[in-house]
């Protein structure tokens, strides 16, 4: 019986991971920032463009230091996409902050920013944008209305490593943007995140945060807490990051395997990236709007037939119980996100998937 997951997570050869961690044998430095973490922070800042990175244990804790690190005034609203994982807007949560749901654009699932300006109010304090699926918000539209109204603005690109727009990475979008580097993501630590950013001021602070606030044997800072990345994540994403492009190339592969054989079928929808975009893949979201089977049909059909596949983002964070009672939470003002949530389903995508595979999921999907 045929097993394919929705995805599965890429790794270098046994003998490159050995390879890059036989040192520690000889140092016996494991953690707090050491040779690898080092070097992986370096090489991040070179891939991803931008002029700092810090390293985090995962992409939550990021995103929940870099809030931290920003020092919003509790109480205050961060305007964000429902459309999302759970951690984004726990994220806004567990800061003491309040999240404000803004709708997302039909063709790509990101931030609708022309709907921005009516969420601000005397309490915003934030922009939390979200790169849904790899693809890039429209930050300069969304820049526009920070600007104007003295907001910061945090990515969260946990699915956008590598992306870039018109050229530029979008890990230089906002005061901030953060990376997961989880084992399900396109390039991975295993767990591991970060966040980019180009104040040193700001990336201090989060240096202070993510190891109890200790500046010295006898000097500690501020009220941080432990979200450190260890040697050995560090060193599984030194040798993930050589293999990226190779991963990022499998993948475009796939996605034009799927694209070839399901756009243009009457009730299927590709939510694909503006164009300028140079992708990634991390997701093959496909819509099922009118098709002769319902999403969740498709969804059975598929695991029936040995096919994972997520609903990515079902529900909307905005649904969840902890948040529904929100003033904003109210399905009617983000009647896209639920059209997105109801009909959304990510197909199996990873660089090695065999071709024969993607081939054999449409012909399940296309048969009579
Ligand atoms: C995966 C993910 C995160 C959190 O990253 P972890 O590394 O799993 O903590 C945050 N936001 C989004 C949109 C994600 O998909």
């Amino acid at each position: 019986m045929r097993e394919i997951w929705v995805t599965r997570a890429a790794m270098p050869g046994y003998e490159e991971y050995c390879a890059e961690i036989r040192s520690l044998w000889d140092s016996h430095w494991l953690t707090n920032m050491g040779e690898k973490h080092r070097r992986l922070q370096e090489n991040l800042e070179a891939f991803l463009g931008v002029p700092h990175v810090t390293l985090f244990a995962n992409g939550h804790l990021a995103l929940e230091n870099t809030l931290a690190a920003l020092d919003l005034p509790k109480g205050g609203e961060v305007i964000t996409s429902p459309l999302t994982f759970a951690s984004t807007t726990h994220a806004i949560a567990r800061n003491g902050l309040t999240p404000v749901f803004c709708d997302v654009r039909a063709e790509d699932g990101t931030l609708d920013a022309d709907q921005l300006e009516a969420l601000v109010t005397e309490k915003t304090v934030a922009i939390l944008p979200v790169h849904v699926y790899g693809n890039p918000c429209d930050a300069a539209a969304i820049d526009r209305v920070a600007r104007r109204h003295g907001l910061k603005t945090v990515y969260d690109a946990a699915h956008a490593f590598g992306v870039r727009y018109l050229g530029a990475p979008v890990a230089r979008y906002g005061d901030a943007s953060i990376f997961s580097f989880h084992a399900t993501k396109v390039f991975n630590t295993v767990e591991g995140g970060a966040s980019c950013c180009g104040d040193a001021g700001l990336v201090r602070r989060m240096d202070d945060l993510k190891n109890f606030g200790i500046r010295g044997p006898e000097e500690v800072a501020c009220v941080g807490g432990n979200a450190k990345l260890s040697e050995f994540h560090a060193a599984m994403g030194l040798c993930n990051l050589r293999h990226f492009e190779a991963e990022r190339a499998g993948r475009a592969g796939v996605a034009k395997r799927y694209a070839r054989q399901l756009s243009g079928v009457p009730g299927i929808r590709l939510l694909t990236p503006r164009a300028g975009t140079e992708p990634n893949y991390a997701y093959f979201p496909v819509l099922f709007e009118g098709f002769r089977l319902t999403r969740d049909e498709v969804s059975d059909r598929l695991a029936a037939a040995g096919f994972g596949t997520r609903k990515h983002f079902f529900p909307l964070t905005s649904d969840f119980d902890c948040y529904r009672r929100l003033p904003t939470a109210d399905p009617c003002r983000t009647p896209v996100a639920h059209r997105i949530a109801e009909h959304v389903l990510s197909l199996p995508m990873y660089g090695e998937l065999p071709p024969e595979e993607v081939d054999a999921l449409c012909d399940i999907l296309l048969e009579g």
